[in-house]
């Protein structure tokens, strides 16, 4: 194994505890409110977390306008792609940048408009019990240290202020719609990072989703 710093090493930073206040914040990240949420029904609460990719434009990281999007500011006219998202009302809980900066968007406690028509064990509109997680990515590359660090982190985080059971992909709850995370996020790692901590808690990863698409995905990876 080289022991070579790259760009996707670790700082020590990354593994910094996260926190989430009383108000659904974490007070380590950047925070940008945006306008596109509101509030959970009939005082539904987290019990699962969705993971997402996004990149704007597709394939391209480290601008703004994934933040912008979220925030109803994003410039039309910087890139052709960004015609087609004139009309979106979008938003995600948090984003993770390629190197594992932090951004929230909406309180865990309120609902971001991630997930569009979605259904999780036959239970549908997700947004109303979920909490939304953006890796800056794509479905064609591997994701970086720093971001599989960080989402470890805002998971413990997440799970210990609000006891959820379950983590997903947008993929695993819009089949057929969505494609994200998909098949180069690694799902046997982020779950062994979980369970290699003392005393965690049960978690079902790539839970709710249909069984053949779980074993699609294997192949996928192989
Ligand atoms: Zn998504």
């Amino acid at each position: 194994m080289s022991q070579r710093p790259d760009r996707h090493s670790v700082p020590d930073l990354h593994a910094a505890p996260l926190t989430i206040d009383a108000d659904g914040w974490c007070p380590q990240a950047q925070q940008h409110a945006s306008p596109n949420c509101d509030g959970r029904p009939d005082d539904a609460v987290p019990e699962l977390l969705v993971i997402h990719n996004i990149s704007l434009p597709p394939g391209q990281f480290g601008g703004p306008f994934i933040g912008d999007l979220f925030c109803n500011r994003l410039d039309y006219e910087a890139h052709a792609y960004f015609d087609q998202l004139r009309s979106l009302r979008v938003s995600a809980h948090f984003v993770i940048q390629r190197d594992g900066q932090l951004l929230q968007f909406v309180s865990a406690s309120a609902r971001a408009w991630h997930a569009g028509i979605s259904s999780f064990n036959g239970r549908e509109r997700c947004n109303d019990f979920s909490i939304g997680i953006e890796l800056e990515g794509t479905d064609f590359e591997p994701f970086t240290d720093a971001q599989y660090a960080v989402l470890l982190q805002l998971t413990i985080a997440l799970q210990h202020r609000y006891g959820f059971a379950d983590v997903t992909g947008h993929e695993h709850i819009a089949p057929g719609r969505k494609t994200d995370p998909g098949p180069f996020f690694d799902w046997d790692r982020y779950a062994a990072d979980w369970q290699r901590r003392p005393r965690h808690a049960q978690l079902r990863f790539r839970s709710g989703s249909p069984k053949v698409k779980q074993e699609a995905n294997k192949n996928i990876r192989k």
